[in-house]
């Protein structure tokens, strides 16, 4: 696990997490994921914390509305969202938010998320 800084593509919303990147991060064919080409990783909310940006970020809610997807309002991109896991608070990390890393050298599984 190592902890990294994050941002939104105008770094008005940054924020900062743990994740073990030698892990794979999930793909998902879901009708949200699809349109966004998200990658994401899991992580608790415990473990997250929001740098900057507060009152940039700006909420979308769809299906059950139980995910709280948040967005820069500036640049519009979609950082992390906030839903629960098994009981637990979890954030979703956009891994494609992290500015140093090479997309091509991480291993991905494939989510059959449109099923759902
Ligand atoms: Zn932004």
């Amino acid at each position: 696990m190592k902890q990294y800084t994050w941002s939104c593509h105008c770094s008005a919303v940054t924020y900062e997490v743990g994740l073990d990147l030698t892990q794979p991060v999930f793909e998902c064919n879901c009708s949200h994921c699809q349109m966004k080409g998200f990658l994401l990783s899991f992580a608790p909310k415990s473990d997250f914390k929001l740098l900057s940006g507060e009152k940039n970020l700006s909420e979308y809610r769809f299906h059950k509305k139980v995910i709280s997807h948040l967005f820069c309002n500036i640049c519009g991109v979609q950082c992390f969202w906030y839903g629960e896991k098994d009981g637990i608070p979890t954030v979703s990390i956009n891994i494609r938010t992290l500015k140093d890393i090479n997309l091509l050298e991480l291993k991905k599984i494939p989510v059959d998320g449109k099923r759902f």
